[in-house]
């Protein structure tokens, strides 16, 4: 019976849970249990409140057989990437800055998620501030692909692909700012949706690139993704980059299939560097289209080579901006005051003790030397690099040559993708150029990391809607997805295509071992 309630789909779950066949409380446990089996080698969580979560469901199930209203997840449980507040609990962001930081207040998304009645099942793991493609620039643990525990799950929302793949959650809601749902979903082999920027409120979201991040949800089915993406999708006075307007109900309209589907097939897509299989992956996937009706249709993105460096320049510069809050006063780990005023007075008393008066009078204040020990001590390397490069970019006198040009770039990039939705319905192609690496395969150099979000970083840096989905193995039994893209506001778009896969393919019904 536990068994085979991992392997549901959350809307067959839910199901079950109107229809009296299983209660909240024993569907808890069987993904807890899951988690106290597979998570010390999976390592996707980095917490877990056991009792929290099934004091919930026990809550959720009285309420539901003494016959009251309850929320469109009503008893599910879902994980959430530990960028998102959660009042007075740890929200670390994958960061030893925020290692003890426990926000006073819940994301619009968490809100949401607590008053439809989720189950909130624990925080899961990620790159530090969600810098990265393989989750191991996560301060704390290395999370594994539940498909083979010597690869990365993706990133940088790994955690939150992983526990859904090895049968942990339903559903768990990841972010995304250069891929980081759709590469880890595609790698993991689980759905995962990037709403259109400022479908979902961002408020409370731990910021990383402002103009890039969304939030969105991971499943096993689009159905599913359609399920948790009505409950975090809507418009938020308290993000001033939500969009006002209604967000569909994408549970009613995800079962209707789309007739004369347009799909575009991006001619540079197709080039050096993507694994044969993959690339055999997505056309077989196309073909699939094909026997549905569908088009396919030559389109170009001229612009889209220059992606990832436009990415990297634009997400870094405001980055920097963003993380100039932890100093260890605002926010943030601060640094052990007495030891390092100690160690200030030790070295100027040498110094003088040395007749280098003028070195001594030019040290640091301990004020500025209680800033950059903070931020030296709570930041990894990636983030450091990151700061570091979105500080140049945003200087002075670089600022035209990088910055405002990475601007333009951005805009002719989008001005591609807009050409390309006159002829066509959706993109559609490769998440990613190969399937999962070994874990510290790319941890030593930062430009194959970066290179990982090829295909990608596009939907970030135009703001539309992207989903990625299972659509076959390689032959090194791991997951290959499928990317389809599609213009602003049209993720129900994406969610019906999605769906219309999934209808008559079993890519997304496959299970790794673990999820017996
Ligand atoms: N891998 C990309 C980066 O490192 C994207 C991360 C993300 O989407 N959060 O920036």
């Amino acid at each position: 019976m536990t068994m085979s309630l991992l392997r549901q789909s959350a809307t067959e779950l839910l199901r079950q849970l109107n229809a009296g066949g299983t209660t909240s409380t024993e569907l808890t446990h069987a993904f807890l249990d899951q988690i106290l089996k597979h998570d010390p080698q999976v390592k996707a969580f980095l917490r877990v409140d056991r009792q929290q979560a099934l004091d919930r469901a026990a809550e959720i199930d009285r309420r539901r057989g003494d016959g009251k209203p309850l929320g469109l997840l009503a008893g599910l449980p879902v994980a959430i990437k530990d960028l998102l507040c959660t009042r007075g609990e740890v929200t670390t962001c994958g960061s030893r800055i925020l290692e003890d930081f426990k926000p006073p207040y819940d994301a619009t998304v968490i809100a949401r998620l607590k008053a439809a009645d989720a189950v909130l099942i624990g925080k899961t793991n990620m790159d530090e501030f969600a810098m990265g493609s393989s989750t191991e620039n996560s301060a704390f643990k290395k999370t594994a692909n539940p498909w083979d525990l010597s690869r990365i799950p993706g990133g940088s929302s790994g955690g939150s692909a992983a526990c859904v793949a090895a049968g942990m959650a339903p559903l768990s809601v990841g972010s995304d700012t250069g891929g980081s749902i759709r590469q880890p979903a595609g790698l993991c082999g689980v759905t995962g949706l990037k709403p259109t920027y400022g479908r979902v409120s961002r408020y409370g979201l731990v910021a990383f690139a402002s103009s890039l991040d969304q939030i969105g949800p991971l499943a096993r089915t689009a159905e599913d993704a359609a399920l948790l993406l009505e409950v975090l999708a809507g418009h938020d006075p308290l993000d001033s980059t939500s969009i006002d307007r209604p967000a569909p109900k994408y549970t009613q309209t995800v079962g209707q299939p789309l007739k004369d589907l347009k799909i575009g097939l991006v001619r540079e897509h197709f080039g050096e560097g993507l694994d044969a299989e993959v690339e055999k992956a997505v056309r077989e996937a196309v073909r699939v289209y094909e026997s549905l009706g569908a088009r396919v249709h030559d389109v170009s993105l001229p612009h889209g080579k220059y992606g990832i460096a436009t990415y990297y320049i634009i997400a870094p510069s405001e980055a920097s901006s963003n993380l100039a809050r932890y100093d260890g006063v605002h926010y943030g780990h601060r640094t052990d005051e007495k030891k390092m005023i100690a160690a200030l007075d030790a070295e100027r008393a040498a110094l003088v003790a040395a007749g280098k008066d003028t070195e001594a009078a030019a040290l640091d204040s301990p004020l500025v030397r209680m800033y950059r020990a903070s931020r030296a001590e709570g930041f990894g390397p990636e983030v450091k690099r990151r700061i570091m490069l979105g500080t140049y970019a945003l200087s002075a006198g670089y600022y035209d040559a990088y910055y405002l040009k990475a601007l333009k770039v951005r805009r002719l990039i989008r001005q591609d993708y807009d050409e390309a939705f006159k002829k066509v319905d959706v993109i559609a192609g490769p998440v990613t150029a190969t399937t999962a690496f070994e874990l510290g395969e790319k941890v030593d150099d930062p430009l194959a990391m970066y290179l990982v979000d090829l295909y990608t970083v596009s939907a970030n840096l135009t703001g539309f809607a992207g989903i990625s989905f299972p659509a076959g193995f390689a032959s090194d039994g791991l997951p290959i997805g499928l990317q389809l893209q599609a213009p602003p506001f049209e993720e129900e778009r994406l969610l019906r295509a999605a769906h219309m896969f999934q209808q008559v393919t079993d890519w997304h019904q496959r299970y790794p071992p673990m999820v017996a």
